[in-house]
């Protein structure tokens, strides 16, 4: 059976075959990224009422990291004991399982405490890391290049939105 998603463990680098590991994320990880988020608004918020000027390139750089997806066998999970939720990789190996995920996890009230938008966009690009297809799709960036969140997009990747925004635009 040929699939069209690939599941790739961060420790090993090689493909997961069903029932040999998962997808996960450390839910005091998407605790700790909810806190620090409060922490940086604050921040942000007071800057703002005392005259410093808010989302400059350097408070963007400095949001804080979302909760990090991760894909492990079961045999390579640096902490397999963790408060974790967890999907099978057989429960995900089609464009379809992934676009179900994503409404399913969508109902969860921290998803956006972690990177799942990452993970859905290298997936999108073929980036070869946790959820990649086995045939490179064609992807009509042009349609959504600058639409999209510019606080998560620059978020995710740690990088002040407008540049990322600029490389997608050029
Ligand atoms: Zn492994």
């Amino acid at each position: 059976m040929t699939y069209e998603l690939i599941s790739i463990c961060d420790a090993c680098k090689q493909a997961i075959a069903d029932g040999e590991g998962g997808l996960w994320v450390d839910m005091s990880e998407v605790e700790q990224a909810s806190i620090n988020e409060r922490a940086w608004e604050q921040l942000e918020a007071e800057q703002h009422e005392s005259g410093v000027r808010t989302f400059s390139g350097e408070s963007i750089q400095s949001y804080p990291d979302p909760a990090r997806w991760r894909v492990h066998h079961y045999s390579c999970d640096p902490s397999p004991s963790a408060n974790s939720y967890a999907i099978e990789v057989h429960r995900c190996r089609s464009w379809a399982d992934l676009v179900w995920w994503t409404a399913h996890l969508m109902g969860k009230s921290w998803l956006g405490q972690t990177d799942w938008d990452e993970l859905l966009q290298q997936a999108s690009e073929s980036a070869g890391n946790r959820i990649t297809p086995a045939v490179r799709p064609h992807l009509h960036q042009a349609q959504w290049a600058g639409r999209g969140s510019a606080q998560k997009t620059g978020r995710s990747t740690g990088r002040p939105a407008w540049h990322i925004r600029r490389c997608h635009l050029d």
